[in-house]
């Protein structure tokens, strides 16, 4: 059972731990010095700056995003405002000629001063063609642009044919056609002109030029896949930007994006067009409360481009870099962990007697000193052993050196076997000198290690040379510790044994007496048989 620890050598313990800070500092040194904080290092490091990249260009991609939705839908509202604008001003002008169209004296008036007074307002909206009044017939009866008015027919115009069968319709906006009197593309904006007893008495109608609309979203950049459409809400095509041969009058109202535009009134989403496959995104809105949806897209594939290029050199750049990173902290860590490996291995060198392979002298001594602490700690006996070759001169100029060297290790072998406990420790300490250290093992348990050797000695054999079993033998001092001896006393006790087996006939263990008993000379008598 372990005894108590004296306070003595409890004060020494704790001049032997370092201080904290010295603690602290030994662990980093050694954390910074290992192969593996290299190879985790080098291995977590890169991780992280992947993972910190990536979503710095995941951010850089929503950025890009929402800048592409912002230019849409700023550019949505501008457009609209205008277009919404530039109705208005034209159907005001409608209004204003029907209800002064009813005004007294209108009728019977000249007809320049009639002109004069039912389109004053007309020249205000931005390419407008002409603007006409016709009658319940379709003769162009009133014309904004020559007195007397150019003579007209447009009964067969669909605005015409749709006012004349509803008197409900308010401002009907037409799809595009080719001005009777202007020979360009234009959209007519028309009222119904009811007679005093609410039957049908004509249209009032002004011409829009198509080129409006182009004139208005020109030089607007949306890159190569962008565009602007401005649609009847039949589906009917007034404008496209950029335009392409057969964009304007197609009509769209089965489409699947073109049922969503009527559906939502205003909004965005992404979608492949139907007309050349691109992905875009697409903000729309309806124009006012007018029947005209306008919508503005841009393709997908330009709006990360930038971002891509980015994004590929940024992402390349880190996969090198991480790249770099890992392979640099392996061959550290691996350099590292082979110095560690050589260092262990010189350490172990110089430890260790080169022609026998046991513990050499100092390892012995480091050894002798630690397990003679712990002995003094704990009380446990330890148990020294010190073995010396017979005759050892005789087989040097019998057989040579190298039969010498031989039987040394042989010898060594002969100890190894013998103490095999994992805290036994065999040596080398001399030319033919050996030592075996035996923590926690007592008298008995010493006296059986000896015999053991004696026994693995007497078996020692060297065919070539001729030495057969029971040739070699070797004489050991024993000495066991007691609590509080130094380790140099134990040692000269053992010594002081083996003198006395040596001179006892050798081939032979004397053991050094009881330390309890040292006042009373009592004459080691363990002698013990070779076999
Ligand atoms: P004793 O029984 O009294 O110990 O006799 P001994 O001959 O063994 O003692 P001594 O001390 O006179 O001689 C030791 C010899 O051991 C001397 C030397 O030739 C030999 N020796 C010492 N180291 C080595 C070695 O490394 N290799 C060889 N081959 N012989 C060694
Ligand atoms: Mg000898
Ligand atoms: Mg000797």
């Amino acid at each position: 059972m372990p005894m108590p620890t004296s306070d003595g050598d409890q004060s020494r313990l704790n001049e032997r731990r370092p201080p904290p800070i010295g603690r602290l500092r030994s662990s980093v040194v050694r954390f910074f010095r290992s192969s593996r904080t290299w190879i985790d290092l080098g291995v977590l490091a890169p991780i992280g700056m992947l993972v910190l990249s990536a979503i710095m260009l995941l951010d850089l991609r929503r950025d890009a995003w929402d800048k592409a939705e912002r230019t849409s839908k700023n550019l949505l509202q501008v457009i609209e405002r205008d277009i919404a604008r530039n109705v208005e001003i034209i159907d005001l002008s409608l209004q204003a000629a029907i209800s002064n169209l009813k005004s007294p004296g209108v009728a019977e008036a000249d007809p320049a001063l009639r002109q004069l007074v039912l389109f004053d307002r007309a020249t205000t909206a931005r390419d407008m063609g002409v603007m006409l009044i016709v009658n319940e017939n379709g003769d162009s009866i009133i014309d904004s642009n020559a007195v007397p008015a150019r003579s007209l027919n447009n009964a067969d115009r669909g605005y015409f044919q749709i006012h004349k069968a509803r008197a409900d319709l308010g401002l009907h906006i037409s799809p595009p056609v080719t001005s009777r009197l202007l020979g360009v593309p234009v959209i007519v904006l028309s009222r119904r002109i009811d007679k005093p007893d609410g039957s049908f008495g004509g249209v009032v109608q002004a011409s829009l030029r198509l080129s409006y609309f182009s004139n208005l979203v020109d030089q607007i950049a949306l890159g190569q896949e962008g565009g602007i459409n401005l649609y009847l809400s039949d589906g009917t095509r007034l404008m496209r930007y950029p335009a392409g041969p057969s964009d304007v009058g197609a009509n769209l109202a089965e489409t699947p994006t073109f049922k969503r535009y009527l559906a939502e009134r205003s909004g965005s989403f992404t979608g492949v067009s139907v007309r050349d496959g691109i992905e875009r995104y697409y903000a729309f809105t309806q124009v006012g409360d007018l029947p005209l949806i306008l919508n503005v897209s841009l393709g997908t594939r330009e709006i990360v481009a930038e971002w891509q290029a980015k994004a590929t050199v940024i992402g390349l750049a880190m996969l090198v870099l991480c790249g770099l990173t890992v392979s640099l902290s392996l061959l550290l860590g691996r350099e590292l962990g082979r110095r560690a490996t050589m260092q262990a291995e010189l350490a172990k060198l110089a430890r260790t007697d080169n022609l026998t392979g046991l513990a050499n002298r100092r390892h012995f001594e480091e050894a002798f000193e630690q397990a003679s602490r712990a002995s003094a700690r704990t009380g446990r006996p330890l148990s020294l052993l010190v073995i010396d070759a017979d005759h050892f001169k005789n087989y040097n100029d019998r057989f040579g050196h190298a039969i010498g060297d031989a039987v040394l290790r042989g010898l060594a072998d002969a100890l190894r076997l013998s103490a095999r406990r994992p805290n036994d420790l065999a040596a080398r300490v001399g030319g033919e000198e050996f030592a075996i250290l035996l923590p926690e093992t007592d008298r008995e348990g010493a006296l059986q290690v000896a015999a053991a050797i004696h026994r693995a000695t007497a078996a020692l054999t060297l065919p070539s040379a001729g030495i057969e079993p029971g040739s070699v033998s070797v004489s050991i001092g024993l000495a066991v510790s007691s609590a509080g001896r130094a380790a140099a006393e134990l040692y000269r006790r053992a010594d002081a044994a083996l003198y006395e087996a040596k001179s006892g006939g050798r081939n032979q263990t004397q053991c050094a007496p009881n330390e309890a008993s040292l006042h009373v000379p009592e004459r080691a008598s363990a002698r013990l048989a070779t076999s």
